[in-house]
């Protein structure tokens, strides 16, 4: 379920996200009659079994049979299971709404949810890995290893320092080399650095599947940078950020270069 709207006393406007039909509106009528059969059932992270009419060619459908399949207790057990949920939806919701919608992306997210609703640890490498992965089915997965522009090995500008950090521009695509980063520069693009390991984790968290990134542990502030990084780029694209993102997002980047100390030898 991707939007629940109340529609007068008893009744519910749902959007849904299917795999053979995309995104459906439904009209859910008395479903919040205590004895109505769709009572209880349109809650939000299952999956769901349903049947609906839809007459002519209105948009707006009717709901005929509901059940619950598969039901996602977890996560709405600890707050940060919840909003890592409701990002996940709120995602599906976006894009959905931007005409895009497949077979694939009701896969993807409801791979995630599945995987949240699993996850001993804390969510944001898996949210991460989830952001990242919708950013590839729209065609728009960042360059975090090569060129974005040439293909060819992007150096860090800095390799001795303690964190290294690779030319990377959001508007050109991802990571940079030193020539196509001169050449976005020069024509007026935003280019700047971001973390080498960062970058490599992206591109983990990109690959791996998403049971894999839970078990895989890593440190807190690791996943937060690389969540920081996928929400930022996947942002710029979407030109809209979900709700349950705001928050996080509206902090100071967690990947920028650290101002130089002073006392900096
Ligand atoms: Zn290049």
């Amino acid at each position: 379920m991707l939007r629940r709207t109340p529609f007068g006393e008893t009744s519910l406007v749902v959007h849904v996200l299917t795999p053979n039909h995309g995104r459906v509106e439904l009209m859910a009528k008395g479903a919040h009659r205590p004895r109505s059969r769709f009572f209880g059932v349109l809650d939000w992270f299952d999956t769901l079994e349903l049947s609906w009419v839809r007459r002519g060619d209105s948009e707006l459908g009717t709901l005929r049979e509901g059940e619950l399949h598969i039901r996602r207790r977890q996560l709405t057990r600890s707050l940060r299971s919840y909003r890592a949920a409701q990002t996940v939806v709120e995602l599906a919701d976006l894009v959905t709404r931007a005409g895009f919608s497949d077979r694939e992306q009701f896969a993807l997210a409801e791979g995630a949810l599945d995987a949240l609703d699993r996850a001993q640890g804390p969510p944001s490498a898996l949210l991460a890995g989830f952001e990242l992965k919708l950013l590839e089915q729209l065609g728009l997965a960042p360059a975090l290893v090569t060129c974005a522009t040439c293909g060819a090995p992007a150096a860090a500008v800095d390799p001795g320092s303690v964190e290294p950090r690779a030319p990377f521009s959001t508007a050109v695509g991802g990571r940079l080399c030193p020539i196509h980063a001169n050449e976005a520069h020069a024509s007026g693009l935003r280019v700047g650095t971001l973390p080498v390991s960062i970058l490599e984790s992206a591109q983990l968290a990109l690959s791996a599947p998403l049971e894999e990134l839970d078990r895989a542990g890593w440190p807190t502030d690791r996943s937060i940078r690389v969540l920081d990084f996928a929400g930022r780029f996947l942002d710029h694209h979407l030109e809209a950020r979900p709700k349950s993102h705001a928050r996080f997002l509206a902090a100071p980047d967690r990947n920028r270069r650290p101002a130089s100390r002073p006392d900096a030898p």
